[in-house]
Formats: structure tokens, C-alpha cells, sequence
């Protein structure tokens, strides 16, 4: 079996969810015994966080360069950065390295046109809706037109995150926030919504609407374990 290396700890709620679902998935495939083969370079969350509100992208990109190719070394044949907003850099980590990385938005793309959807929601961090590195990626790649929510939501979503999910707090307030976000989206056309942030998942489940969610995270470590059973 291939190794694989996860970039993780942003935050480490959201890596425990990528362990244990890539365990599952192993198992599930192999059998009860079986699980995945992985290394996980966990960061300090703070660190990272300070960084990307004071906008230092280039000493964010040079750390997670350090940590692919930390990963590459230790042994990893496919390696996932286990965060959307940290795909922005993702280009620089890939030309760092000899191994593959599987793109989040590259699966998650896959995973809406298996749904036959063309227009979806995307929430996240402001980092992830208001650039453009995740949408163009789905707009050129997968023909996936994105809708973001107003600034007014995007606030709410990006605050949420950043204050209460990185650090484990699930609230039914907060939920039901998120719950009136996604109406609107869907009220502007989203036929379904991308969870573009790997702790949303914690907050937000498929039974709490109608419309269909797309978890980063599950979509993430799934298409992560089929890149390394092949
Ligand atoms: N896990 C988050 C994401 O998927 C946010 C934390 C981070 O900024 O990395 O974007």
C-alpha cells in the first residue's frame, strides 16, 4: 500500500475527521483489519491563522512548501493539504515535490458533476469565497459556475469559522445562521452548496436541508484513498 501525507492541523478538528475517515475508507475497501497507510505533519493552527489575516500568503506558501517536501522525504507517495483556504498556494507545494497532490476543488468538482449540478453555493472562509483560486478552478476545469454569498453573509460565515469551529464550538445559533446563508444562496439559483471549508461538515449535515451539500472533507479523504489504492 502507497503512503499518504496529509498536510494537517488547520485546523486539527477538521484532520481527526480526514484520519478517521481515510481509516474507514481503507477498510471498508480492504477489510476490518486494514487501515491507511499515513503521515500527518500537524501545524500550529494560531500560527497559520495569524498569518493569513495579516495577508503574509508568500511565508504561508514557503511553510506549506516545507512541509510537502518534509512529507515527500518522510515518505508519502500522494499528498492533500487538508484545507480549502490553503489551496491557494497549492501550486507552489505541488512544483516543490515529486509526488502527486490531490486539488480539493478538483474533487470536489468531480463530485458536483456526478450530481449532474451546474450552478452550486460556495461557502468558506472569505479567504477561500472572495479569491478566485477555487471558483476559476471549477468555472475552467469542471464548467461549475460558483454564486458566494453577500459580505454581509460572508462575514457571518468567515467569523463562525474562525471563532467557534477551528476551536471545536458547534452551536445550534451558529448553525442556524448557516442554514439561513445557504436559503439565500439557493434563492439566487445554487442548486446545491459547496461546504468549502473542512470544519463546516462538523456543523452543517445533509439532513438539516434540502438542498444538496457537498463536504470538502469527506469528498477530500475519499478521493485521497482512491488516488492510493489506485
Ligand atoms: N479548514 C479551513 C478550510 O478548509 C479553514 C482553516 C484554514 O484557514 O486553513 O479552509
Amino acid at each position: 500500500m502507497k503512503t499518504l501525507g496529509l498536510i494537517g492541523g488547520m485546523s486539527w478538528e477538521s484532520t481527526s475527521e480526514y484520519y478517521r475517515i481515510i481509516n474507514q475508507t481503507v477498510r471498508e475497501k480492504l477489510g476490518p483489519a486494514h487501515s491507511c497507510k499515513s503521515i500527518i505533519y500537524s501545524v500550529n493552527f494560531a500560527d497559520i491563522s495569524s498569518l493569513q489575516h495579516q495577508g503574509k500568503w508568500e511565508t504561508l506558501a514557503s511553510e506549506m512548501e516545507r512541509i510537502g517536501i518534509c512529507l515527500e522525504k518522510a515518505g508519502a507517495d500522494v499528498i492533500i493539504i487538508c484545507s480549502n483556504t490553503m489551496h491557494i498556494m497549492v501550486d507552489t507545494v505541488q512544483k516543490a515535490v515529486g509526488v502527486p497532490l490531490l486539488h480539493i476543488a478538483d474533487a470536489t468538482g468531480e463530485a458536483i458533476k456526478d450530481e449532474g449540478l451546474k450552478k452550486v453555493g460556495l461557502l468558506g472562509t472569505k479567504f477561500t469565497m472572495e479569491n478566485d483560486f477555487y471558483s476559476s478552478l471549477l468555472k475552467d476545469k469542471h464548467g461549475i459556475e460558483t454564486i458566494i454569498p453577500t459580505e454581509d453573509d460572508r462575514e457571518v460565515v468567515h467569523e463562525i469559522i474562525y471563532t467557534e469551529l477551528i476551536s471545536g464550538k458547534i452551536f445550534d445559533r451558529s448553525r442556524n445562521k448557516f442554514l439561513k446563508v445557504i436559503e439565500r444562496l439557493a434563492e439566487r439559483g445554487a442548486e446545491g452548496v459547496i461546504l468549502g471549508c473542512t470544519e463546516i461538515p462538523l456543523l452543517v449535515k445533509q439532513k438539516d436541508t434540502f438542498l444538496p451539500l457537498f463536504d470538502t472533507t469527506l469528498i477530500h479523504a475519499k478521493g485521497a484513498v482512491e488516488l492510493l489504492l489506485g
